[in-house]
């Protein structure tokens, strides 16, 4: 079961004594990615295992400082002025793994236990084990870069409504590539897969008379393994998927709103904008390298799957035809790294010279270097609290 000890004096060296140190060459990196890319889940560790509430860590940051074989360290720096004397110390808490780690892979099951436990005990929705088989209906271009597959699912459960989320936007699932490699080799002029997993968002799903229907959309960047498993899929076709998980985006309720998509993130935020159940419309910044897949919007309309209340009011209250602001930049070949993140950032700025809107929430998701100098111009430009700015990584350039 999972325990956690604090220690907000100097104990924290003694506790640390008490775990088994790791050595794996990756564990460095690994710590670096968590405290970059995991930031609220370390929050929500503490959260769901200690006796801090979020209040306490209103005026705090929190590091993940080290992982033992037994236990994560996580370490609280208050930025107050007020701190107490306990709070002065920077404590440290030791959140306990359910079984210890012995090779570095153990890692990645043990911290999504974790993570599982934790949304447990906080009521949010969290990440899933399960495999799923779907079959591929149907397979089409939605823009000249973008494949559409048709799904159905095979092995579902139809009468449990949630094992395909209808109204969830961001839902991704983790596709085993390997379980088509077979077939996809049998194409034979191109390279087999290097990647056993891939990451696609569920685009659309919606219930029909014999089941669940869903849509995912995998934008073709030349010859990749995910794009290579997409184009090679025939009706008929099983693909499985192994893992799943859903985005966040609660945050994006109510206040205006920053959207921002490349092209692998453009299936969740035209998901997000089918089911908008905020009055204020919001403001979606699309980068893609090549303008023709700027169409991918075009047949997107705001609030039409909305879960809740008048599906009509945004007509009154939104402000373009298409019923959301967006912006389009065209990027050329710079689709990656701090350049584009730099050229985002002006992009939004001459926009707002403009048109002067007050941003209250960001979510977006880019390429990995892109995605973290972003935060860093959005903190600067926007001001906005952590938990207001969502800017996840979708992929990473080698
Ligand atoms: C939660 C989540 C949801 C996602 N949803 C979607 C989705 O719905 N649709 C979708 O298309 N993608 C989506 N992605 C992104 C997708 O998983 C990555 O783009 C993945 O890396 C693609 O794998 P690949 O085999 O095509 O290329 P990789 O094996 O990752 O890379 C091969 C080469 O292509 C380059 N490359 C990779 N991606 C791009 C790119 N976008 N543009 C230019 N060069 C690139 C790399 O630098 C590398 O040189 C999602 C990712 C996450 C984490």
């Amino acid at each position: 079961m999972t325990h956690s000890t604090s220690s907000a004096n100097p104990t924290s060296y003694a506790q640390a004594n008490a775990y088994t140190p790791l050595n794996f060459p990756e564990l460095a990196s690994a710590i670096t990615h968590i405290n970059e890319e995991h930031y609220d889940e370390l929050l929500g560790f503490l959260t769901a295992f200690t006796s801090l509430s979020s209040e306490d860590m209103d005026e705090a940051s929190v590091q993940l400082v080290d992982i033992y074989a037994e236990a994560i360290a996580l370490q609280i720096q208050y930025k107050g002025t007020k701190k107490t004397s306990a709070q002065a110390h920077n404590p440290t808490f030791f959140i306990a793994f359910t079984a210890p780690i012995t090779q570095f892979s153990d890692l990645n099951t043990q911290y999504i236990l974790l993570k599982q436990q934790a949304d447990k005990k906080l009521g949010k929705k969290t990440i899933k084990l399960t495999k799923q088989t779907f079959l591929v209906q149907d397979s089409y271009k939605v823009s000249p870069n973008m494949l559409r597959l048709e799904l159905t699912g095979s092995t579902l459960d139809v009468s449990n409504k949630n094992s395909v989320p209808v109204d969830e936007a961001g839902y991704a699932y983790l596709f085993d590539l390997a379980h088509n490699a077979s077939a996809s080799q049998n194409v034979g002029d191109k390279a087999s897969p290097t990647r056993a997993h891939c990451y696609y968002t569920l685009r659309k799903a919606w219930q029909t008379s014999d089941g669940v229907r869903a849509w995912v959309d995998v934008f073709l960047h030349g010859d990749t393994p995910g794009g290579h498993w997409a184009s090679s899929l025939q009706i008929g076709d099983t693909v499985m998927s192994k893992r799943e998980f859903p985005e966040k985006t609660a945050h994006l309720q109510d206040g205006q709103a920053l959207l921002i998509a490349d092209e692998t993130s453009m299936p969740t935020v035209a998901r997000l904008l089918e089911l908008w159940d905020n009055p204020i419309p919001p403001l979606v910044l699309c980068v893609t390298q090549e303008l023709a897949d700027q169409a991918y919007f075009d047949a997107v309309k705001i609030g039409t799957d909305k879960k809740n209340g008048d599906k009509t009011r945004q007509s009154t209250e939104c402000q373009t035809d298409n019923n959301f602001m967006l912006l389009p930049l065209v990027a050329g070949k710079i689709h990656s790294g701090k350049e584009l993140a730099v050229l985002i950032d002006q992009t939004l700025a001459n926009y707002l010279t403009n048109h002067p809107l007050q941003i209250e929430k960001v979510w977006g998701a880019l390429e990995a270097g892109t995605a973290k100098a972003l935060r860093g111009l959005i903190q600067q430009r926007l001001g906005l609290e952590r938990s207001d700015s969502v800017i996840k990584v979708y992929w990473r350039k080698d």
